[in-house]
């Protein structure tokens, strides 16, 4: 199951989710961009620097290998044009979420699901020019601490007195809870048509990128299962997408007075460095397949009621429910106390000092498996709160836990206790029908029809999904020779031969 080129999560463990808000909290107010050589200031730096092993792990760590590297060779072209030069941190994000973004200190993040529908390495430095563009501008400096505290609804601080608490509650999905203003919107795509000519890339491409991830929204909208929220925002969420900007965009580049293509896309080259690369979950982080989790490496899975969300990470598998409702599963090792020690360690991991009694112990088996549930009071300034902790022996000397939290009325009780029953082992045989899935690119021969390619694209939606994936070829077949990009189960190659075989895919 393991993937070299993938790094391997570390291994779940509880821990308060003490996360940085894309320096959102880092108020300074400073003056745009000029034309000169910048400067990161060391200031900014550290807090960039000091964030970023945090924020790895959160969003599902990096993804090495040569799509790593490729990055930085993109990105640093990108910062030398921006008077940043050896300034930048670029780092891919091993999530099939499709995003990119900027923290303070210019630590540059892209996610491995971006890469799938970015169509060639022009697009993918305009992106990087997006996000240094923010950096160079100072945007995230210029939020208000106040407007994104707002954001972060769920359970207050003024309401239970912990910030640990707080944060285990409400923060977890709102970590892009940075949304840039339409002007800083404007002006980071200015820059970033100002940043290709610099690095020598075609400037249409930046218009181009933007209507790859306008189509990628319309994808996600019409074929994503309503209960499926997904884990983390995309792009467009933290950055306002209009057509305008779109328009814009083409606008800026076409004032430039040089032709669509006049230099260089390079989709070649990025077609040929996308290669092999993972799509979809990672076996590594379990799957999250609607409502479902399911991990082949560890071989459980459980199901979520409906109306709740899910949202894996390397550490744990946040939930999101109705009514503010909110918990984590996750795992470790059995410690010699056994589940009470195991479930005392998570409630302690997540409340750290906050008063806490036991209301009723359970101990019972669920699917086959030892488990405790307690159901808990966690003392907060107007009342108490309800936690429930439910833990299982998974055998093996590891154990899994759910861990959730209600506001007083305790409105979802009943699902609550449908999800903690829903815990199980996978079979072998199950386990093993949860496979990953590769981007592969190939080269069209003159026989091959739509039909072909659409065949061969493991999704459930694989006409579309080809089509997100290579807008040029919706009205028709590729032409001999060109390149396009599938996503199938076969790691690197195996279907370079073409015609050896057929692997169609079934879904
Ligand atoms: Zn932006």
């Amino acid at each position: 199951m393991t993937d070299e080129k993938v790094a391997r999560p570390r291994r779940w463990r509880h821990r308060a989710f003490a996360l940085a808000l894309a320096g959102a909290l880092h108020g300074c107010t400073q003056e745009a961009p000029a034309d000169k050589e910048q400067a990161i200031s060391q200031e900014d730096r550290a807090y960039g620097a000091e964030q970023h092993r945090q924020l790895l792990a959160e969003l599902g760590g990096a993804y090495e290998g040569g799509q790593g590297a490729y990055l930085r060779a993109v990105g640093e072209r990108i910062a030398s044009g921006a008077g940043l030069g050896e300034q930048c941190t670029f780092t891919l994000v091993n999530s099939d979420v499709v995003n990119a973004f900027a923290v303070p200190g210019c630590f540059i993040y892209v996610t491995r699901g971006l890469l799938a529908v970015v169509g060639n390495e022009a697009e993918l430095a305009s992106v990087l020019g997006h996000e240094v563009g923010h950096i160079a501008a100072r945007h995230a400096q210029r939020q208000e601490r106040g407007s994104l505290w707002r954001t972060l609804g769920v359970i207050a601080v003024s309401l239970t007195g912990s910030e640990r608490l707080t944060e285990f509650a409400g923060r977890a999905a709102q970590y892009f809870g940075l949304r840039y203003s339409r002007t800083q919107e404007y002006e980071a795509d200015d820059l970033a048509v100002a940043y290709l000519r610099k690095a020598g890339y075609d400037l249409y491409a930046a218009a181009e990128m933007l209507e790859a991830l306008h189509r990628q929204e319309a994808f996600m909208n019409a074929t994503r299962n309503q209960d499926a929220a997904r884990s983390l925002p995309e792009w467009t969420s933290s950055h306002p997408l209009t057509q305008k900007r779109i328009a814009r965009a083409h606008d800026k580049a076409r004032a430039s007075g040089l032709k669509d293509d006049a230099l260089p896309e390079k989709a070649e080259a990025y077609l040929e460095q996308v290669d092999g690369l993972l799509f979809g979950d990672d076996p590594q982080q379990g799957f999250v397949l609607g409502r479902r989790f399911a991990h082949p490496a560890m071989r459980i899975s459980f199901e979520a009621p409906t109306g709740f969300s899910l949202a894996n990470s390397p550490q744990a598998v946040r939930l999101i429910g109705p009514e503010g409702v909110s918990g984590e599963f996750g795992g470790g090792r059995l410690p010699s106390g056994g589940l009470r020690n195991y479930a005392q360690a998570v409630a302690d991991a997540v409340m750290g000092d906050a008063p806490a009694v036991v209301r009723k112990e359970t101990t019972t088996q669920i699917n086959g498996m030892p488990a405790l549930v307690l159901e808990m009071a966690v003392r907060v300034q107007d009342g108490t709160l309800p936690l429930l902790i439910a833990a299982y022996d998974g055998g093996g000397g590891e154990a899994y836990h759910f861990i959730m939290m209600s506001p007083p009325s305790n409105p979802q009780a009943a699902a609550l206790e449908a999800l903690i029953k829903s815990f199980r082992r996978l079979s072998p045989a199950q386990a093993a029908a949860l496979r990953p899935r590769y981007l592969q690119t190939l080269v069209a021969r003159r026989e091959d029809t739509l039909d072909d390619f659409v065949r061969r694209t493991a999704d459930p939606s694989p006409r579309a999904l080809f089509v997100l994936l290579n807008p040029d070829y919706e009205g028709g077949a590729p032409k001999s020779g060109d390149r396009v990009k599938i996503v199938t189960y076969h790691p690197k190659s195996l279907v370079r031969e073409r015609g050896a075989s057929s692997h169609s895919a079934s879904f």
